[in-house]
């Protein structure tokens, strides 16, 4: 008898949730086609790549880089080794800004360092009428947010550059949002589990983690209008010291919010004036 799909299905080194995605992946089909053709023959090709796939994930490699994919705000991004993988905890930032626009017609949204666009893209999305510009300093994430903006059908502006270095003089906008690269270069952290596979300069400033929420703050008045927002994502022990940071600087109704595991993780104010 020759050997069916499901025989596949079967294999125990690794979740079965990951086995199946896999396999979906492999045959490029959904798992309803899955359900239906299990006991379809194998072919050597689906086997053979399907074995170089779990080998990678045996290794370490994410999911997400492996499929190519996350979902985030419920729509799914591609996703490559050169951004970072959207985390279901910045849904939070995505929420917040949303609700600072929430009473603005055609606001002016700019997210720094965007990576895959998950922030800017889902915010774009959910605000037809925004005009958002997404920032990076790496021109490939930038390709594959661009990629993805396209595939989701979402109209932003990209610029490449270094936090503000990116963005045109003269540009106001009402809300600025950023999930920077906030771990600390010592952190053990940076050698455990999917994050050794993801963008190393995704995930840490090479510095006390702050280096980088520190340049994003100190540059947010020259480019926010009167009564514009400012929110970033920061590390689980950082909402204080971010805190701080907007405070010194002169912001607003300082703030921080919680992420799905009740930990402190966007933190964000106001700048003063009226509209
Ligand atoms: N939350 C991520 C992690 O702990 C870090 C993401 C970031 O630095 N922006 O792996």
């Amino acid at each position: 008898m020759t050997a069916q799909i499901k025989s596949l299905l079967l294999d125990e080194r690794l979740p079965r949730l990951e086995v199946r995605m896999l396999l979906e992946h492999v045959l490029a089909k959904p798992r309803a086609w899955l359900l239906a053709h299990d006991t379809d023959p194998l072919t050597p090709e689906t086997a053979t790549a399907y074995e170089a796939l779990a080998q990678r994930r045996l290794a370490g490699e994410p999911m997400a880089y492996l499929v190519g994919q996350r979902e985030f705000m419920g729509h799914v991004f591609r996703v490559t080794p050169d951004v970072l993988i959207p985390r279901p905890d910045t849904e939070v930032l995505v929420e917040t800004a949303l609700e600072c626009v929430a009473g603005l017609a055609a606001p002016a949204v700019l997210d720094l360092g965007t990576g895959s666009g998950a922030i800017a893209i889902s915010i774009a999305l959910a605000r037809r009428d925004a005009r958002v510009m997404a920032s990076d300093v790496s021109a490939k994430a930038l390709a594959v947010a661009a990629a993805n903006a396209w595939d989701l059908t979402a109209s932003l502006r990209f610029v490449e550059g270094s936090w503000y270095d990116a963005v045109p003089a003269g540009e106001g906008f009402d809300l600025i949002v950023s999930n920077p690269p906030y771990v600390a270069s010592d952190d053990p952290h940076l050698g455990q589990g999917d994050v050794r596979f993801e963008p190393r300069g995704a995930l840490t400033d090479e510095a006390d983690g702050l280096q980088d929420l520190r340049r994003i703050v100190a540059g947010a008045p020259r480019h926010l209008k009167a009564g514009g927002s400012l929110w970033m994502e920061h590390g689980w022990d950082q909402a204080e010291a971010v805190r701080a940071l907007l405070t010194g600087a002169g912001f607003d109704d300082v703030h921080s919010r919680h992420d799905l595991a009740g930990i402190e993780r966007i933190s964000g104010g106001r700048w003063p004036g009226h509209r």
